[in-house]
């Protein structure tokens, strides 16, 4: 592999491969980093990105991503970043595997990893009824009971959605920390709150069928839905200065331009916040592969 890239991307997501494609298009070299197994959209199953009709599986998704991407020339390695530097004109990035590339540009589109409630059968029943996203998978519920777990306003926000497509739904919180009006709404909405306990076990056999909480109450369901808020891998972003959104310090701050603060890095994906969504990925990920291009180039025409 060439130690020297125009552009190098933090994540093999939907970000990173359309933001892949379009910044070689511009015929830049290339380099795109990570693994699509660690992917959030590995596990999915989608249904509601434009163009693509019916249900397919995010693996799917990414492999034909990955393929588009090699055919386009990206060069692709299923490598961790350890660390990044700042040097004149470029970024030197550390990998797992001991090499170190240069770059001109950098994409950080490593996604956001959600919190686990690290209680036995949520691994289990992962994708078979316990999900991290009710945006996501709400859908899949028409007519179902579900319960959401979570103590702040993205749980009581879920919670509500919920009632748009479940029979029945459980708030399930140890002490909700949220604004006055967001509690009305619950109080006044069909959501059951269960309140001062928190979940000790999920269960079921090939699907969610129990919630076994703390205080040894049982609900009888089919889907827990974990809304404990995501938590950003912001340590790379913040070794080169990049600024974090000041509202949630858990994402990196970007512009319409996918700019960060610091000249030729830019963010896409997950990593910048709400909603997420693979068509926000994507769409981000193609203005930052265009943006990064275009720096990269500009500085080699000025050298
Ligand atoms: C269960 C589930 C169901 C979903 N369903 C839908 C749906 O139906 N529709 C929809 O639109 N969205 C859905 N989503 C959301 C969607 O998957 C995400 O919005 C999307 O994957 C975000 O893309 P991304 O490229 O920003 O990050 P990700 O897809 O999470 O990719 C992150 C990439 O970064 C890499 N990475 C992380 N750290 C490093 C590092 N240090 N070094 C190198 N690489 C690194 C990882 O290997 C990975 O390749 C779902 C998500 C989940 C979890």
């Amino acid at each position: 592999m060439s130690d020297k890239k125009d552009v190098v991307i933090i994540g093999a997501g939907p970000a990173g491969i359309q933001a892949a494609i379009h910044a070689v298009r511009k015929k830049c070299e290339v380099l795109l980093l990570g693994r699509i197994e660690r992917s959030a959209l590995y596990s999915a199953h989608v249904e509601n990105y434009a163009c693509v009709e019916g249900v397919k599986t995010g693996k799917e998704l990414l492999e034909a991503g990955i393929a588009q991407v090699k055919n386009f020339g990206v060069e692709l390695a299923e490598d961790d970043v350890l660390k990044i530097h700042q040097e004149e004109n470029a970024f030197a990035v550390e990998l797992e595997s001991g090499t170190t590339v240069h770059s001109r540009t950098i994409i950080f589109a490593n996604g956001t990893s959600r919190k686990k409630l690290k209680v036995p059968g949520e691994k289990e029943l992962f994708g078979k009824g316990v999900s991290y996203c009710v945006d996501c998978d709400a859908n899949f519920y028409r007519g179902a009971t579900v319960a959401v777990v979570g103590n702040a306003s993205a749980a009581i926000d879920g919670a509500l959605t919920l009632t748009g497509y479940a029979d029945k739904v459980y708030l399930v919180s140890k002490e909700l920390n949220a604004s006055g009006d967001l509690i009305e709404k619950l109080e006044s909405s069909a959501v059951e709150h269960v309140s001062g306990t928190w979940v000790s076990e999920i269960q079921g056999e090939d699907a969610v069928q129990t919630l076994l909480l703390e205080d040894g109450r049982q609900l009888s369901l089919d889907g827990v839905f974990i809304e404990l808020g995501a938590k950003g891998a912001m340590e790379l972003a913040l070794e080169i200065g990049v600024m974090l959104d000041m509202d949630t310090m858990s994402h990196i701050e970007a512009n319409k331009k996918t700019e960060t603060n610091v000249d030729g890095v830019y963010a896409a994906g997950d990593i910048t916040g709400h909603p997420y969504q693979m068509a926000k990925a994507v769409g981000e990920g193609c203005v930052a592969g265009m943006e990064a291009a275009s720096f990269a180039k500009k500085q080699k025409r000025n050298e």
